[in-house]
């Protein structure tokens, strides 16, 4: 059987899809375009507006005699408009037992699509660790899709990640929508499992996302300073720099909060990299506490920033609020933290210039290395070895905005 898997949403649906790839493999298929498989499944996130208008035209571009499949983060109320469209719909979570639902998947170990996934796209390999989310931040679908918190236990994360780094695995990324909340603060916390994961013998880096300020612990930053293999670089979400905005988002830290965070990380690591999320136009967002987010962007001094302009999610809090603010303005608003993120970012870069750097070598273009530095910037290296999937060490020459350029020692 040709199969075929259609993508939406965040590294967690691009992770799940890797899972089911390596099912379908392991029981003898093979993937193919959309046009020659004779399965296609449509891994979904409608956590963003207008997905289902998206699925349904992508199934009615699909010729009819195809098993179609529908998995992902599907709001229940979506659901019942897709059904009729789909041969199967299927929760993401039960993969395990789709061999049983699914007469074209045999069933099968864990550890197998452990090992058939450690075959792709080194050198970097996802490690979801928890899923689900507790936060209900009032602008975001997840936890209805994914529903609560669900920590996987330990021993399977060491046990992959040895299994990783046994295939040759550069780098370790720890997903959950909330990694810091692991286990629920209870032992073996976030930091412990860090702790653990770096004890394992090797060469590679752990890196984790998505963090929240409020479960950033001082004890996360002690081992954060502690393990070898945790890069000096973090994304610690802000959303807003105002504390009246961050109360309607739901998020439960304050400004003051988030810049004691920042103290206390740049005290134990002052090499580290910071960057953040926020969003501009949340409902409710006065030109006063538009301000204060650009006062905290200066104060922070960023090195790069994921800036989002508020798009309504549906079924969320959000959505109802009713203090729309203007495109134009959240347009105004992006472009002048922007032009902090860019002001500072680049006097970051500046001052690496004549550092030397362990960056890893994600591809290979015209004599040139292109790869990301410890501190998780883009760096180019002019190189006569073609090899990718290796750590080499670089001198800083230049600096742009949110990249450098080394010459290879
Ligand atoms: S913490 Fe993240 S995943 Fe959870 S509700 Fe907030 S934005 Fe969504």
């Amino acid at each position: 059987m040709k199969y075929h898997i259609v993508t939406y949403g965040c590294q967690m649906n691009k992770n799940d899809s890797e899972r089911i790839e390596s099912l379908l493999d392991l029981s003898g298929h093979q993937k193919d375009s959309e046009n020659n498989a004779d399965v296609v499944i449509i891994n979904a996130c409608s956590v963003r507006g207008r997905v289902v208008d998206k699925i349904m035209g992508k199934v009615n571009n699909l010729s009819k005699d195809k098993t179609l499949i529908l998995t992902g983060c599907v709001l229940p109320k979506d659901k019942p408009k897709l059904i009729d469209k789909f041969d199967h719909i299927l929760d993401v979570e039960d993969l395990p037992l789709w061999g049983k639902k699914l007469n074209f998947l045999k069933s099968f170990e864990k550890d197998d699509y452990f090992s058939i996934k450690a075959e792709r796209k080194k050198p970097i390999a996802h490690v979801p660790i928890m899923t689900g989310c507790d936060n209900f931040c009032s602008y975001c679908a997840v936890p209805y899709v994914r529903g609560r918190e669900r920590s996987r236990p330990v021993e399977e994360i060491l046990k992959e990640v040895k299994h990783l780094i046994e295939k040759d695995f550069k780098e370790i990324w720890l997903l959950g929508q909330n990694v810091n909340s692991y286990n629920k603060g209870n032992s073996p916390d976030f930091s412990d499992l860090l702790v653990e994961i770096n004890q394992i013998p090797g060469d590679f880096w752990i890196r984790f996302t998505s963090s929240h300020p409020k479960d950033f612990s001082k004890k996360l930053i002690k081992a954060m300073k502690e393990c070898d293999k945790v890069p000096e670089y973090l994304n610690l979400p802000l959303q807003s720099g105002d504390n009246d905005v961050l109360k309607l988002m739901n998020r439960p830290y304050t400004r003051e909060d988030y810049l004691r965070i920042v103290n206390d990380l740049r005290k134990e690591l002052p090499e580290i990299t910071i960057s953040t999320d926020v969003i501009v136009g949340f409902p409710g967002e006065t030109e006063k506490a538009f301000k204060n987010t650009l006062k905290l962007f200066e104060e922070v001094r960023f090195d790069m920033a994921y800036i989002a302009r508020f798009s309504p999610r549906p079924h969320t809090k959000a959505a109802k609020m009713e203090e729309i603010i203007p495109e134009e303005v959240k347009k105004e608003r992006e472009k002048a933290l922007t032009e902090v993120l860019k002001k500072t970012a680049l006097e970051k870069n500046k001052k690496k210039i004549g550092k030397k750097i362990r960056y890893l070598t994600l591809k290979y273009e015209d004599g040139i290395d292109i790869g990301k530095t410890s501190c998780y910037k883009t760096i180019k290296v002019a190189s006569s070895d073609k090899d990718i999937g290796n750590f080499k060490k670089a001198k800083i020459i230049n600096a742009n905005h949110f990249g450098l350029e080394g010459a290879l020692l």
